[in-house]
């Protein structure tokens, strides 16, 4: 089971094209001027099942992003969705909070980013809010390409 507080067919916000947006639940990044604060408790939402959530991909047809909350705090339960959706032939975006490097050390998350094309990464710091940088919000944060 894995915890989510939304899933959202066809956003164009969250990387290329029309994707399936499922929001996780859980964040302790806290980053001041957040927009998606809802999201913050590790509990918000709902309880989904792989077959519950492949149900919603297949049936928009979108590719895929993660975002939440932060879905590394989940990387050990969403590893069999992330498996079903590249078996099924979809891409997946995913945004956290964490950088790359500080990955390596949550639970899980080195075998997420396996299945991961595009990792969008860091913190949002309001300072440094770019409105001109496409799918991120402050220019700390990268764009890293896994394995597109
Ligand atoms: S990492 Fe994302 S969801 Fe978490 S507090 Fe920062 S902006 Fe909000």
């Amino acid at each position: 089971m894995m915890r989510i507080v939304d899933i959202v067919e066809g956003t164009s916000v969250d990387g290329p094209g029309l994707r399936t947006s499922i929001y996780f639940a859980g964040c302790d990044h806290r980053c001041p001027g957040c927009h998606n604060p809802q999201t913050w408790p590790h509990d918000a939402g709902s309880d989904f099942t792989v077959e519950q959530v492949m149900e919603v991909v297949r049936r928009a047809d979108f590719n895929v992003t993660f975002s939440g909350g932060d879905p590394m705090y989940q990387a050990e339960r969403i590893l069999p969705l992330a498996r079903a959706i590249k078996d099924a032939g979809y891409t997946i975006w995913c945004y956290t909070g964490f950088t790359l490097e500080q990955l390596k050390d949550v639970p899980g998350a080195p075998e997420l980013l396996k299945l991961i094309d595009v990792l969008v990464d860091g913190p949002y710091i309001a300072a440094l809010r770019d409105t001109t940088l496409p799918f991120r919000g402050s220019s700390n944060q990268r764009v890293i390409r896994l394995t597109l």
